[in-house]
């Protein structure tokens, strides 16, 4: 089983996304603040880390970059889930330790395909 932890703050995108990855498979545990991440990540180990980047309080990069200086964190995947896929952004997410992005509003179909490459 692949443990994935969904980071979103919206309630409606983090109900189609785990809707979307548990029937693809996938065991989801959620968290709808940065804080509550990085305390989730540091009692669990995760597989895959998907993380909003417009949250309360600290944002998805500064959580990212927070999980990522864990050890057991280094290797592990980081998708961020973005409204702003420009340019720069992408850029700016990559120098964060994300591995990819996806853009919201949410692609259903295109997300499955993402997300296949992940399963085990
Ligand atoms: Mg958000």
């Amino acid at each position: 089983m692949v443990k994935v932890l969904l980071v979103e703050d919206n309630p409606l995108n983090m109900e189609l996304i785990i809707e979307i990855l548990q029937s693809q498979g996938f065991t989801v545990d959620k968290a709808d603040d940065g804080e509550k991440a990085v305390i989730m990540t540091e009692k669990s180990t995760y597989d895959l880390i998907l993380m909003d980047i417009a949250l309360p309080g600290i944002d998805g990069i500064e959580t990212t970059k927070k999980i990522r200086s864990m050890p057991q964190y280094k290797n592990v995947p980081f998708i961020a889930l973005t409204a702003f896929a420009m340019a720069g952004d992408k850029e700016r997410l990559l120098n964060a330790g994300f591995n990819e992005y996806v853009s919201k509003p949410l692609d259903v179909h295109e997300f499955v395909k993402k997300m296949e490459k992940y399963r085990k």
